[in-house]
């Protein structure tokens, strides 16, 4: 059925860069036996599902929605998808996303936008935007995302679906092509909290595969999200931050999306949460640091593409017998797109000696501080709260000559990643004056993901 569904809308919504319909009709019918014969390998034995396509899959070309690595096929998966194929989901295929997830619209991938089933002419959010859109045109059910400043929980937003960025740490990254090390989280993309809860129980705990895993059992998300959908939150306290989109820092925010946002907050007390106002002075100098840090490790980790290991290379034209730097040189021009580019000069820049302590270390201490901000709120409260995204979902191309104008669009949700905190975002209903999906986020202290399953779920 959803291979149907792919064929009838996908022409149109463009949510996926490769559908591999034999190897997922394989996978359902292996998994149909096992359910027949009361074996099923987990709840969501024979769920389909779609995989962002930065994550390794064997066998099936892996693109980071980026010309240069074209034609590369993984030989192994990453943890991730290992774990889907252990509990028996057949993967529907790769999903588009903004080049090497830089972005906040897909439209920077190299093989053109996904469009948000919502309104065709407008951005499904980014960089994740094609399983946001898979999820939400009903491609799929479920959805894997990577999050590093909001590419799971702003699709979300703006796509009416469920988007979570669990603690960093709490899922491998063993297999996820890096953006930046110290900030990429994989994640679930689904219609409800309680879906998103079933997926991230199976994708997530310890890799020794990955350094940065996280050694101890995750605490009961499922449970988390049973107890939230009896609507129950006494003895829950929500922090409102002033920063984020917070009484009297409301600019740049949609009037329709402050709407929403305060309908949730409405919502939460009539459920029995006590509300409270809390301060992070330093967010608002997050993305700032964020398009510091990210850009250093980005540039970094894009070194590796060097025409020599994976995919794409170009040979310089009329170079009898190119040197390898000049084949690197004229592989990274024609196979790197335009914000790849940005990044890496921006990266190196601010990595470069003699501007290291001015540029990044200053960004690391801003990070500290942001850290301690967000220590300092949960000494008050269970969860943060905040619009996910300040508007809805733009016009396609709106946006595109004006970086900055872009990066904005990740201001609430940009802290999490720095902080390494989980967040999730739910949708919180239409705005009024364009009919659109709004989202609003819930975060919490590292390790306690529990919590945002639980609010969540009490706002279904
Ligand atoms: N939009 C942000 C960026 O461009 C977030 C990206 C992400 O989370 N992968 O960096």
């Amino acid at each position: 059925a959803h291979l149907d569904r792919i064929a009838a809308v996908d022409g149109e919504v463009h949510a996926f860069l490769q559908v591999d319909g034999d190897g997922a009709l394989a996978q359902a019918g292996d998994s149909d036996e096992r359910r027949r014969a009361g074996n099923a390998q987990s709840r969501l034995d024979g769920v389909p599902i779609a995989v962002k396509d930065v994550l390794a899959t064997r066998g099936l070309p892996t693109t980071c929605g980026s010309r240069i690595l074209e034609g590369w096929v993984p030989p192994y998966d990453a943890t991730v998808v290992a774990r889907l194929r252990a509990a028996g989901l057949p993967i529907l295929g790769k999903t588009n996303m903004d080049e090497f997830a830089m972005g906040s619209s897909t439209e920077h991938s190299a093989y053109g936008p996904t469009h948000n089933p919502w309104d065709l002419d407008r951005i499904p959010g980014g960089s994740g935007g094609g399983s946001a859109a898979a999820v939400a045109a009903f491609e799929a059910p479920l959805a894997i995302g990577t999050d590093t400043g909001g590419s799971i929980r702003q699709p979300g937003a703006v796509t009416g679906t469920v988007g979570v960025k669990p603690t960093y740490g709490g899922v491998s990254r063993y297999g996820l092509v890096a953006l930046a090390n110290s900030l990429d989280q994989a994640g679930p993309v689904t219609r409800t909290v309680l879906d998103a809860a079933l997926l991230h129980e199976l994708i997530g705990g310890h890799d020794p595969l990955d350094s940065t895993s996280i050694d101890q059992p995750l605490p009961g998300l499922v449970a988390a999200a049973e107890q939230g959908v009896t609507g129950d939150l006494s003895g829950v306290t929500i922090g409102v931050v002033t920063e984020l989109g917070g009484p009297g820092s409301a600019e740049g925010y949609q009037a329709g999306v402050l709407e929403r946002f305060q309908e949730s907050v409405d919502l939460m007390v009539d459920a029995g949460a006590k509300v409270v106002e809390v301060s992070c002075p330093s967010f608002v100098h997050a993305l700032a640091a964020y398009y510091l840090i990210l850009p250093a490790e980005a540039s970094s980790n894009l070194a590796k593409f060097d025409a020599m290991r994976y995919g794409l290379r170009v040979l310089p034209e009329g170079v009898e017998s190119p040197s390898a730097e000049e084949v690197m040189r004229a592989t990274r021009d024609a196979g790197f797109g335009d914000e790849v580019k940005r990044r890496i000069i921006l990266g190196t820049y601010a990595l470069s000696s003699g501007y290291y302590d001015a540029y990044y270390g200053q960004a690391q201490k801003v990070r500290t501080l942001i850290t301690r901000d967000f220590e300092q709120a949960f000494s008050q409260a269970d969860v943060l709260v905040s619009p996910t995204a300040p508007t809805t979902a733009f016009k396609l191309g709106e946006k595109l000559d004006d970086p900055l104008a872009m990066y904005l669009n990740d201001l609430a949700t940009i802290p999490a990643n720095l902080a390494g905190v989980p967040g999730i975002s739910v949708p919180s209903g239409l705005a009024e004056e364009d009919g659109l999906p709004t989202g609003v986020q819930i975060l919490a202290p590292a390790l306690a993901d529990d919590r945002v399953y639980r609010v969540g779920a009490a706002l279904e």
